[in-house]
């Protein structure tokens, strides 16, 4: 229940990982005075994670480290962090108005940096074991397996994906599906089946991943996808057993924390908020017409929906004076810094559109 209207903001960032947090930065040090929903829990995926060593500067730090130097770095800088959520946002006017559960808030440029979340198993033994060999991230955490044994499940061009930048590091990667072929592109699956590190368990689940401090093993369990009634049955004989791995990769999937943007501004198919620099990619592959370029938005939405969207802006969304950085619009890479660098891009953007705000329509 929201029960005040409080103040006109210059600036509101929603999310408080790397994208938000580098658009604090920024925004903060043009004399904008941002204030940031840090979201509950805040500080993002990186708060799931042990050693990060790939993001530039720092040769290894924790990953709730380098999200708390961060806090502390734009709290220095003036800006107002409240570790809560935007439950329901209004932008068919400007300003725009953002409710949490308690009050509202109005500004005339919002900055999404809401994230995703990497989809996890559900296994007993899952969530203790997350950054002890239990990880969402090949790019991220596939160094930590140097000459060692890892397990990847999933069966898309993600796990494909997942599988080939592990046989980089680890000396053997068992890749687990629980069908009987893969949702992959063809491409990527000869690229995998060619792969002599690659071993390929089909009609298999995990059921558990075991190990005290560190994993050590997966539980496997074969079934069969009936696919014409797109059921699951156990197979005849229940074949349990241990497979030793010291690395269980997660590669399933993620979501978007975009739910509460849903019928205000333009998503993917997978929820992805769709911002003017990835609109004009794909209207140039479009333009192109090589079939090697994905396009990853429908080409009837790509017309459907250009000319709601404002091209001197790359992270803008369908609503000039709302910008999207971060995980929440990155399908592809994922990193923490990318999403800091967009989140930077998103700021300077947001600083330019504040410039001539006054002259604007203030009608979405
Ligand atoms: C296990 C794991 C390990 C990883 N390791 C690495 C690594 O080693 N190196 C690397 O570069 N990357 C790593 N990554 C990826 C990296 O964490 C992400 O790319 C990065 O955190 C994305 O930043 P972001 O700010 O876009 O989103 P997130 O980090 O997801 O942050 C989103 C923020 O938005 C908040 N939020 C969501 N909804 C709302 C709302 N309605 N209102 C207010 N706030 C909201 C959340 O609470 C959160 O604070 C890892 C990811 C995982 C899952």
């Amino acid at each position: 229940m929201t029960n005040s209207i409080a103040k006109f903001e210059n600036v509101i960032i929603i999310g408080g990982g790397p994208a938000g947090l580098a658009a604090a930065l920024y925004t903060a040090r043009a004399g904008l005075k941002p204030l940031m929903f840090a979201g509950s829990p805040p500080g993002g995926q990186l708060m799931l994670t042990s050693e990060v060593e790939n993001y530039p500067g720092f040769e290894s730090i924790l990953g709730p480290e380098l999200i708390q130097k961060y806090r502390t770095h734009v709290q220095k800088f003036g800006v107002r962090i409240l570790d809560q959520n935007i439950t329901k946002v209004l932008f068919n006017k400007s300003p725009f108005t953002l409710d949490t559960v308690e009050n509202s808030y109005q500004a005339k440029a919002v900055i999404i940096a809401t994230g995703a979340k990497a989809l996890w198993l559900g296994l007993e033994n899952e969530t203790r074991l997350r950054g002890k060999g239990v990880s969402a991230c090949a790019t991220c955490d596939g160094f930590f397996f140097k000459n060692k044994v890892v397990a990847v499940v999933g069966g898309g061009d993600t796990a494909m994906e997942e599988a080939l930048t592990l046989t980089k590091f680890a000396s053997k990667v068992h890749l687990i599906h629980r069908r009987d072929q893969f949702r992959a592109s063809k491409i990527m699956q000869e690229r995998v089946l060619k792969n002599p590190k690659i071993e390929v368990l089909y009609n298999t689940v995990i059921t558990d991943v075991s190990g005290e401090n560190r994993v050590e093993g997966v539980k496997l369990r074969s079934i069969k996808i009936d696919s014409g009634q797109a059921r699951m049955t156990k197979s005849s004989h229940d074949d349990s057993r241990i497979l030793k791995v010291d690395g269980l990769f997660l590669a399933i999937g993620h979501k978007p924390d975009t739910d509460i943007f849903l019928n205000h501004l333009e998503l993917d198919s997978k929820g992805y908020i769709v911002t003017s620099g990835r609109l004009a990619l794909e209207l140039a592959k479009l333009k192109i017409k090589n079939e090697k370029f994905k396009i990853t938005i429908e080409n009837t939405k790509i017309e459907e929906i250009k000319n709601k969207f404002d091209f001197n802006y790359n992270s803008s969304t369908n609503i000039s004076g709302v910008f999207a950085a971060g995980d929440c619009v990155d399908f592809v890479y994922k990193q923490a810094g990318i999403a800091s660098g967009m989140g930077i891009a998103a700021a300077l953007e947001v600083e330019k559109y504040l410039e001539t705000y006054e002259s604007r329509p203030k009608n979405a």
